[in-house]
């Protein structure tokens, strides 16, 4: 059954407290036992450290391998409730968590580091896998041709067929759409057609013809 955590005050007038059994004062922290502020010290919290509220990770690792921890809270200006600034905890539990975090922090970025090798041994694979489909269909194409209609495809984020459920499975169609892209940017006046104004439309009926004709050679 857990009990209410130790609470330790920061008033807003430090100045105003003294510790009821030291007599010390002023008080920046204190505990209040029954409503009678008492020091750190005399509450036996002095050999605490602070750990000031904003990672929660950090802050429940510290707590669970504190054996004595307490929350620090304060006042808000219109004393209307407490509001929590940290928590105090064993020093050697605070190092604890900080080093498991660390662990996981490192742990995670090697994690993304092997994700990122793995996707790009796999966008090698599937280039390679590609550029030998589009071989298969197109064996006039010349091999470096292939190869860099593949590449271009394959950009990830892009969009692009290589990118598309269809191409990833190398369907026929698909694989056919990124060559003719190709072809109408590369062999064809399509581009200059655009820059000059004419509709896409139109431009793609205009040059229909000599994509057909390169298609046709590159099938042989
Ligand atoms: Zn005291």
């Amino acid at each position: 059954m857990p009990r209410d955590p130790i609470v330790v005050v920061e008033p807003l007038k430090p100045h105003h407290h003294r510790c009821t059994e030291c007599r010390r004062g002023p008080l920046r922290r204190m505990v209040l036992e029954f409503t009678a502020p008492v020091c750190l010290a005399c509450a036996d919290l002095g050999h605490l450290v602070y750990l000031p509220r904003g990672d929660a990770a950090l802050t429940r690792r510290a707590r669970e391998a504190s054996e004595l921890w307490a929350v620090v809270v304060r006042h808000n200006r219109r004393r209307t409730r407490y509001e929590r600034q940290g928590i105090l905890v064993e020093e050697d539990a605070l190092a604890r968590a900080e080093a498991s975090c660390l662990a996981d922090a490192e742990a995670r970025a090697r994690r993304r580091a092997r994700d990122a090798e793995r996707r790009a041994a796999q966008d090698i694979r599937f280039t390679a896998a590609l550029t030998a489909e589009i071989r298969r269909l197109f064996p006039g194409c010349p091999p470096e041709r292939a190869a860099g209609i593949a590449a271009h495809a394959s950009v990830r984020g892009s969009g692009r067929v290589g990118r598309t459920a269809a191409g990833r499975a190398l369907e026929e169609a698909a694989v056919t759409a990124a060559v003719r892209a190709s072809v109408r940017h590369v062999d064809t006046e399509y581009d200059a057609l655009l820059m000059n104004g004419v509709p896409r439309r139109q431009a793609r009926t205009r040059v229909a013809p000599v994509i057909d004709a390169v298609l046709a050679a590159w099938r042989q």
